[in-house]
């Protein structure tokens, strides 16, 4: 105990010794949330962007705290197996894909691992009832060119050319794609549409916004594409009431991605990091883009949420389904429902659905599109989980089934007792954060009512560290 003391003492005066820019060799041992490397040197934890499990690397130190810094890479002195060339040349400045670094294989083997650990660690649950129940990881065959949906910032230069692309991390400053390949994984259109964009705002002399001093009219471009349907919609998100010249914009981006069937305007005057404002306007062709899931037939505003990777969504609703074991009767609960993507997947199987979701538009889509695929078993409440479901529980609506698919912050403590107060057979939880999914779930299995059966991570966001899960509880 002593000599612990004493050498604890020794590593805390060596630290206090340590400085920004300080060079050591450094073993990279694991990977943090925002996918950067973790390595241990002398009693302090160090956060190394860049590095992977399985490098040592000779580091600079960045940052200091009391237990634990920042280092940057020097040079990397023995890769990891699992290390690859990015096929992206910005995907070590871009904020987009921190793990294209690291082999497809593996970062799904991370992946799964995160989920495992977290429910280990967080949820309390133990590891050898974890190893029995996990399902592997549904991973994509191509994991490239995925995403339905961009979502990118415009700035301006000091000499007036106008940049477009995606944010470095951790920060705004705006990270321009490689532009013989654009960003891969988004659209190969995406694109053109960019570069459409920015010269009828050269041939208007219009100014991109200016975070700084909140002038100039461009802010943001939002591009969705029907993946199913080949239908494309382009939203310019703006600081001021109206643009002007919209014949020449229409007719710019009509040649350029002849696939266009929606061109919206965004009205975003406020300051902050909130991409979209309160109204959009339709300047040309439809409010909406169509998309399929499945056999169901979905329309898409500008603004309501739809998962981002439209093949791993397919994989990710069925799984929830499956999970469901529905039998043609039941009474479920589709719990922040969206536009009612997960109901409707339900609805095919249930005797009836009831969602509940905060968005006002969103429910206006969810009950859309419920007509639209004829649907009558369905109901939608707008409101919050945590302020609708007592209101819908002491009404004595029944569940049989309830599935739930929260924020990343995961569902309120009120909502999870309310659910237990339900007692329905099976409650499926689908998540996009394994934190706050580990804690939920310790809360619903608390007083043992409620095992948990089986889960699978799914791989909605390749090259990136997020992973989503499916989880299945049912009534011991
Ligand atoms: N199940 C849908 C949406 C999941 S995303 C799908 O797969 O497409 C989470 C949803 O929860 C979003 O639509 C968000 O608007 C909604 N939401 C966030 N907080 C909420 C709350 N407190 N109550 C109800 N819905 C909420």
């Amino acid at each position: 105990m002593f000599y612990k003391r004493l050498e604890q003492r020794a590593v805390k005066k060596y630290n206090n010794l340590m400085k920004k820019n300080d060079e050591f060799e450094l073993e990279i041992t694991g990977i943090g949330k925002d996918g950067e490397g973790i390595g241990h040197f002398d009693g302090m934890t160090f956060f190394v962007p860049g590095a992977l499990p399985g490098d040592t690397i000779r580091a600079a130190v960045t940052k200091l705290k009391k237990t634990y810094g920042y280092a940057r890479v020097l040079s990397i002195l023995s890769p990891s197996p699992d290390r690859v060339e990015p096929p992206c040349p910005v995907s070590a400045r871009c904020g987009g894909c921190s793990l294209m670094n690291l082999s497809y294989k593996a970062q799904l083997r991370m992946k799964e691992d995160t989920v495992e650990d977290d429910l280990v660690r967080i949820g309390g649950f133990d590891r050898a009832l974890i190893e029995k129940i996990k399902e592997p990881i549904i991973g994509m065959t191509d994991p490239m060119r995925y995403r339905n949906k961009a979502q990118i910032p415009v700035g301006m230069m000091p000499d007036g050319r106008i940049v477009t692309g995606f944010y470095a991390r951790h920060s705004h400053r705006i990270i321009e794609p490689d532009p013989s390949v654009g960003c891969l994984i988004g659209a190969p259109e995406n694109q053109e549409i960019t570069h459409a964009i920015k010269s009828w705002m050269y041939e208007n002399k219009l100014r991109a916004y200016d975070e700084a001093t909140q002038k100039g009219l461009i802010r943001h471009i939002l591009i969705r594409h029907g993946v199913h349907t080949g239908q494309v919609m382009v939203c310019l998100v703006i600081n001021g009431k109206s643009i002007p010249a919209i014949d020449s914009l229409v007719e710019r981006l009509t040649v350029a991605c002849p696939d266009i069937t929606s061109i919206c305007i965004n009205i975003n005057k406020n300051t902050g990091n909130v991409i979209l404002g309160e109204r959009t306007e339709c300047i040309w062709g439809e409010p909406v883009i169509t998309d399929k899931v499945g056999d169901i037939t979905f329309d898409i505003s500008a603004k309501s949420f739809f998962q981002v990777n439209p093949v791993q969504m397919e994989k990710l609703y069925s799984k929830a389904l499956e999970y469901a074991d529905l039998k043609g009767e039941e009474n479920v609960y589709d719990l922040y429902s969206g536009i009612g993507t997960i109901s409707l997947f339900l609805a095919k199987r249930a005797g009836h659905v009831t969602g509940v979701e905060v968005v006002p538009d969103a429910v206006k889509d969810a009950v859309r599109n419920a007509k639209l695929n004829g649907f009558s078993n369905t109901n939608f409440y707008t409101g919050k989980t945590e302020d609708v479901l007592p209101k819908l529980v002491a009404q004595g609506r029944p569940a049989d089934v309830i599935v739930l698919d929260p924020p990343r912050k995961g569902a309120e403590k009120s909502v999870l007792e309310t659910i237990l107060s339900v007692s329905p057979s099976r409650i499926v939880y689908v998540s996009c954060d394994p934190a706050t999914l580990s804690r939920d779930l310790a809360i619903l299995c608390e007083d043992g009512t409620y095992e948990l059966k089986k889960y699978t991570p799914v791989d909605q966001f390749p090259e990136s560290v997020h992973v989503e899960t499916v989880v299945l509880l049912s009534r011991a």
